[in-house]
């Protein structure tokens, strides 16, 4: 029997809110979490973003709020929410907004790359629920502005991407900070050693909730590889985007993956050159730049993104069609968190990997440490030459594809380019991303978000 949200015990405000939002059942992580977190029960929470992780944490701490009735604290806040990136911290801030629209909580948001001022006027008075990058927080809390001494629920969301950008001194400060009698909700999508650390300084006896194993490739997430020379890549990504090159299923929101911001803004730039509009969004992006791309893509304004990890990590948009991997990641984890931005609340996705020789070693490595199996897709017919620019191309006829190594779903591909055992999205039409105008050669229409001076970063 599946379980409901009303078997875990939330209040009626927040069922209600839950209706609002139109979620029917609770997810896996929701219907495991929110039973002991409402009985005050520290957790840990092994799960990544699209998992709905958030309102795992979010809905039974609203109801503990409601129960425990505290007063607002001066400079402080009852729930304090870490996030890594300034992006999933508006996010939360807006779930918490959302589901606790008929609970009458007082929400507030910092992060970096804002006025410091605002900041410390919005807290003065304190908040109910704060969603904070650690970076801001403490500048705050330095300032004398804010403490952390009314802190009932303390949630760290997304603790290994805080790792990553370098917080675990400001985590350190923290966990130092906070009341000991508080209720802890620990959450990362991977357990390395710093972290379990990290979980033994902040939570007591926490119960652990695993949704998916750490590495393993969503379900419903068809993954395509292109064996293709470096020098290629920009040329074939203009083939596939303009719809010259088939590729499997109809773009809507095309999410393209690079390992620098250098290399993120100069594919933005040179498919601007041949008209086909896209926007950056890294961490040398100002806050109004990140905040306009993401809008604009959400919107399918400018359906086309190009993203580095650390600004991907923990974005939610829903109908994302299509991850690119324009580079493959050194990290294999995180191949799987960039490829899970899109097949989110229960569709379907594709994801496409571009490989090039130098690159073996990492598809390699996706491929053991993952679940990850792989459908190659021929290049455009006179590629070279299209490369080159001394030749046109044609689309590559359907019956061309050619799987490679197909091994069941689960088996390691020995060359890293195994196959999929799939379920044959290879014969559906693309369509293309909607841009206004049409992807013209030689159009090179401008989008705002590409220029400016590197302002602010990610974390906070
Ligand atoms: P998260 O993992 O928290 O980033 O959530 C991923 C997405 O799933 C968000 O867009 C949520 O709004 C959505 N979501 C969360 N819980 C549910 C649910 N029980 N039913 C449907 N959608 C949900």
């Amino acid at each position: 029997m599946t379980i409901q949200f009303s078997d875990l015990g939330l209040s009626q405000p927040v069922m209600q809110a839950l209706d609002m939002q139109g979620y029917k059942e609770p997810t896996p992580i929701q219907a495991q979490a929110i039973p002991p977190v409402l009985e005050g029960r520290d957790l840990l929470g092994i799960a990544q973003t699209g998992t709905g992780k958030t309102a795992a944490f979010m809905l039974p701490s609203i109801d503990n709020l409601r129960k425990a009735d505290n007063q607002i604290p001066f400079k402080s806040c009852r729930m304090l929410v870490l996030a890594p990136t300034r992006e999933l911290a508006g996010q939360i801030a807006q779930s918490a907004k959302d589901y606790g629209a008929l609970a009458g909580l007082k929400v507030h948001s910092i992060v970096g790359g804002t006025s410091v001022n605002k900041d410390r006027n919005k807290l003065h008075r304190g908040c109910d629920i704060l969603v904070a990058t650690p970076g801001r927080l403490l500048d705050l809390i330095d300032q004398k502005a804010f403490n952390l001494s009314g802190v009932e629920i303390l949630i760290l969301d997304e603790a290994d991407q805080m790792l990553d950008l370098g917080f675990i001194h400001a985590l350190r400060r923290i966990s130092e900070l906070v009341p000991s009698d508080r209720q802890t909700l620990f959450f990362s999508a991977t357990m390395p050693k710093q972290i379990k650390e990290l979980v033994g300084k902040y939570c007591h006896d926490p119960v652990t909730v695993s949704v998916t194993p750490a590495a393993t490739t969503a379900e419903r997430i068809d993954q395509y590889l292109f064996m293709v020379q470096q020098d290629e890549k920009q040329s074939l990504l203009e083939l596939m985007l303009s719809e010259k090159h088939e590729v499997p299923g109809k773009f809507e929101r095309v999410l393209i993956f690079t390992r620098t911001k250098h290399g993120a803004d100069r594919i933005v730039k040179k498919l601007s050159q041949v008209g086909i509009p896209a926007n950056a969004i890294h961490g040398n992006k100002s806050q109004p730049q990140r905040e306009r791309a993401l809008s604009e893509f959400k919107r399918a304004k400018t359906p086309i993104l190009v993203a580095t990890d650390v600004a991907a990590r923990g974005i939610d948009i829903p109908g994302v069609s299509h991850v690119i991997n324009y580079e493959l990641p050194n990290v294999p984890e995180q191949y799987v968190h960039r490829i899970g931005r899109t097949a989110r609340a229960g569709a379907d996705g594709v994801a496409i990997a571009f490989c090039a020789e130098d690159e073996r070693a990492y598809l390699k490595d996706i491929n053991k440490q993952t679940d990850a199996t792989f459908e190659r897709l021929p290049l455009p017919d006179n590629f070279r030459a299209v490369v080159e620019g001394v030749g046109p191309t044609k689309p590559a006829p359907k019956q061309q594809r050619q799987r490679v190594n197909p091994k069941p779903r689960g088996a390691s591909a020995e060359r890293g380019d195994g196959a999929k055992g799939g379920r044959g999205r290879g014969g559906s039409k693309p369509g293309g991303p909607r841009r206004s105008g049409g992807p013209k050669q030689g159009g090179g229409q401008r989008r705002g978000g590409g220029r400016g001076r590197s302002q602010g970063s990610s974390q906070g």
